[in-house]
């Protein structure tokens, strides 16, 4: 059945045109990103694995600091947990860097320590996804893999006229399945960066510049003139709010933070103490405070609001300044001065918190 939805889309394409103008468009066109002027595995996969969900102006200078910091593949395999969430900061997301390192500590274990060119066996390390699969396997070891993204399935949908919805799981396998038969076996790198090149540059969500666009002759959705209606996509689901109160708690010049779950959201970082203001007032998440860590605190002022959005909830917070009047030893709680805060890997939302702090 796939096979023959492929061959039907693909049916009076000419690939071979597609692929060639893709390819000198890219080589003339493309951006000189840091990570392009390597064919390093390892550099490969931190860049792809930062470039999911995240634009390319952030992940520029965090890749540089990551590659600093870890400049082989063994010092990142060496590295601590916190070490390597500490150089993720600000990127978000931070399982991918917890599936980053412990795939790393699998390659050592199962590999030898050399990131395997096997699409089976790379694809099966922790967090590696279909598309890390197949943008490291083609960008790092030339073979002729697909790498299908958000760019990618809307530059495709447009390019082949595929009306069906995104956002579902059937529909991206298929996108992968009629990828797979327009990459090309002689340069499957510059194809797959190129694809997501065009959707960067050129083939954007809104507003494409079909003007400009290279592979605009093979271009179905413009030849119809419905290249702004796709690709479809499923309604999102509402993000939930969720209200905090942070607290900066000062005591003797020192700040309490405290260390998150080990699993779940934002696992093992390090934040301010946050009250659930859904579930208690202000002045009960002080006694709370007081009962469940042992420390007695008096709320100074309000400083600040902020909001933090995630994919699935947003944060409202309010972030209060306080004094920590009291404190029993709770193995929970650190109290830091504000020098070494640097030690600590922290949410985001949680550094941009650290200005309030005089
Ligand atoms: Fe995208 Fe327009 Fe190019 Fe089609 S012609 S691929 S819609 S930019």
């Amino acid at each position: 059945m796939r096979c023959l939805v492929k061959q039907h889309i693909l049916q009076s394409f000419d690939i071979l045109s597609f692929q060639n103008k893709l390819l000198d468009w890219y080589e003339d066109k493309k951006r000189d990103l840091p990570w392009r002027q390597s064919s390093n595995p390892y550099y490969i996969w931190i860049s792809e694995v930062m470039l999911q969900q995240t634009r390319v102006d952030t992940v520029i200078p965090n890749f540089e600091n990551f590659i600093t910091l870890f400049t082989t593949f063994q010092e990142l395999v060496a590295a601590y947990e916190q070490e390597v969430l500490k150089a993720w900061e600000g990127l978000g997301y931070y399982s991918r860097a917890r599936n980053l390192h412990h795939a790393a500590k699998e390659v050592v274990h199962s590999f030898n320590g050399v990131i395997p060119n096997d699409p089976e066996q790379f694809g099966q390390l922790k967090g590696v996804g279909p598309y890390t699969r197949g943008a490291v396997m083609s960008i790092a070891f030339g073979l002729p893999e697909p790498a299908v993204d958000a760019n990618v399935m809307r530059v495709l949908s447009r390019v082949l006229r595929m009306e069906e919805n995104i956002s579902e799981h059937r529909v991206k396998k298929e996108f992968e399945n009629i990828t797979r038969g327009l990459v090309p076996a002689d340069d499957p790198s510059s194809f797959n960066q190129g694809l997501m090149e065009l959707g960067a540059l050129i083939c954007t969500p809104k507003e494409p510049m079909c003007m400009f666009c290279p592979v605009q002759s093979h271009c179905r959705a413009y030849e119809a003139g419905i290249q702004n209606e796709l690709p479809i996509k499923g309604k999102k689901k509402k993000q939930r709010h969720i209200a905090y109160a942070a607290l900066l708690l000062e005591y003797n010049g020192e700040y309490v933070i405290e260390q998150r779950p080990k699993s779940g959201l934002l696992a093992n970082l390090w934040q301010f103490p946050m009250i659930p203001l859904d579930e208690m007032a202000l002045e009960d998440g002080v006694t709370w405070l007081s009962s469940e860590y042992g420390i007695d605190v008096s709320i100074d002022k309000k400083v600040a609001t902020l909001k933090h959005v995630f994919s699935h909830i947003i944060w409202n917070i309010t972030i209060y300044k306080g004094t920590v009047i009291r404190k029993e030893t709770d193995q929970r709680l650190e109290f830091v001065h504000p020098d070494a805060f640097d030690l600590y890997p922290f949410p985001v939302s949680h550094l941009k918190m650290i200005p309030y702090i005089d």
